[in-house]
């Protein structure tokens, strides 16, 4: 109920703006604003009918409104406007960067951060967690049940940061726990992200119609570079999308720094879902992915540091 009238009140705010630039239009008309009324009338109506969503409708009205030989009459003829006229129409550069920053604010967001273990997601997410809240926004942070590598009430780096977390085996489960509070969140930070099974319908909702803003960290793929969960399938919802990368373990030894984009898994065990640290997964480069996902493959003859075997 709440929601579909907050759709609205969203539609309306739409039709507001889109008929004040078509005002607008008008207004650069000068003499012709009169005999262009009508029209934008028109085009108001048939913006307002069909209008729910945007879409046809809108499109439909903004090209009524200006005939394309009324667009170019207007360009060419360009007559002054009065200067009051003007500062009302267009505010000015600070007016406007305020508004779309309360627009921002409003309409909620999604950012992804991805890449492999030990890339330093968790404290990419903690680290934009302090700054939100530093700007005084209220966040909630969130991390899967099936994650209890160091603590199962907190989120904590490999590094040894640590932050209180909601530890749930759902997004759903975490609104339920959150109770009345959920409503206050403005940020949710959700770490471990491939792990919920309710990710995209639970952060498209939040993000388009409950205004929050996601920061979701987690795992893009798994070891065997495939997807994992369902953080991939936000990326044509979410606002920006940052791949980290962590250092090869094996290049390392080799005394060379080399960017790791993989998570090998050394452990002997084929489910996607394993959870662990160092003892089960190793960061690496392409090459060393490759080379010793190969030898695994083969049948296994050892490596340095115990990586490779396992088949
Ligand atoms: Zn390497």
């Amino acid at each position: 109920m709440s929601l579909s009238s907050a759709a609205l009140s969203a539609g309306r705010a739409t039709l507001r703006l889109w008929r004040s630039a078509a005002w607008r239009q008008g207004a650069t008309f000068g003499s012709r604003r009169l005999q262009q009324a009508p029209l934008v009338a028109q085009a108001q109506q048939q913006a307002g009918r069909p209008q729910q969503q945007g879409g046809p409708g809108r499109r439909a009205a903004s090209s009524a409104a200006l005939p394309e030989p009324v667009a170019a009459a207007a360009a060419a003829a360009a007559p002054p406007v009065a200067a009051e006229q003007h500062t009302h129409l267009q505010p000015p550069p600070a007016r406007q960067q305020q508004q779309q920053q309360q627009d921002s604010a409003a309409h909620g967001a999604i950012e992804i951060v991805v890449g492999p273990m030990f890339a330093g997601k968790s404290t990419e997410l903690l680290r934009r967690v302090a700054r939100y809240e530093a700007e005084g926004l209220c966040v909630a942070v969130v991390k899967s049940d099936k994650d209890d590598r160091y603590c199962a009430a907190h989120v904590v780096t490999h590094s040894g940061i640590k932050r209180p977390c909601f530890a749930v085996p759902t997004l759903a489960a975490f609104k339920a726990a959150a109770g009345a509070a959920y409503a206050g969140f403005q940020v949710i930070a959700v770490d471990e992200a491939q792990f919920f099974p309710d990710l995209r319908e639970f952060c498209a909702h939040a993000a388009d119609h409950e205004h929050k803003r996601l920061i979701l960290a987690g795992l893009d793929g798994d070891f065997q570079r495939q997807r994992f969960g369902q953080v991939l399938d936000l990326l044509p919802l979410a606002d920006s999308v940052t791949k980290l990368s962590a250092r090869c373990k094996f290049c390392a030894q080799e005394q060379r720094r080399t960017a790791a984009v993989f998570s090998l898994r050394i452990a002997a065990d084929s489910r996607q879902e394993l959870v662990g640290g160092a003892d089960v997964y190793a960061p690496v480069c392409r090459r060393h992915y490759v080379q010793l996902t190969s030898v695994r493959q083969h049948g296994g003859a050892e490596s340095d540091g115990g990586a490779g075997g396992a088949a």
